[in-house]
């Protein structure tokens, strides 16, 4: 059975191999698998990020407080979700 973890998004459990890590570097919100350090997951979308920003969840799951700048991961998302839907 795989692991199993908790989109900060929606809430919603999955299987983590359908989501993706965020971490925190320099103030930035990035994507990083193997990153050390304290992780988020997420489902790789765009909806669940701003589900996330507008809870402020992302930075309470990483326990990072100021404003996160999340426009690098916006745009790594959206390139995921087409090419999920280009398959
Ligand atoms: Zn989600």
């Amino acid at each position: 059975m795989s692991p199993e973890r908790t989109c900060v998004g929606c809430r919603a459990r999955a299987p983590q191999r359908q989501l993706v890590r965020l971490v925190v570097q320099g103030g930035s919100l990035i994507l990083g698998r193997n990153q050390a350090g304290r992780g988020a997951w997420i489902h790789p979308a765009v909806a669940c990020l701003q589900l996330a920003e507008r809870k402020s969840a992302v930075g309470r799951a990483l326990k990072f407080s100021g404003s996160l700048d999340t426009s690098e991961l916006r745009s790594h998302l959206e390139v995921l979700e087409r090419g999920v839907s280009a398959l």
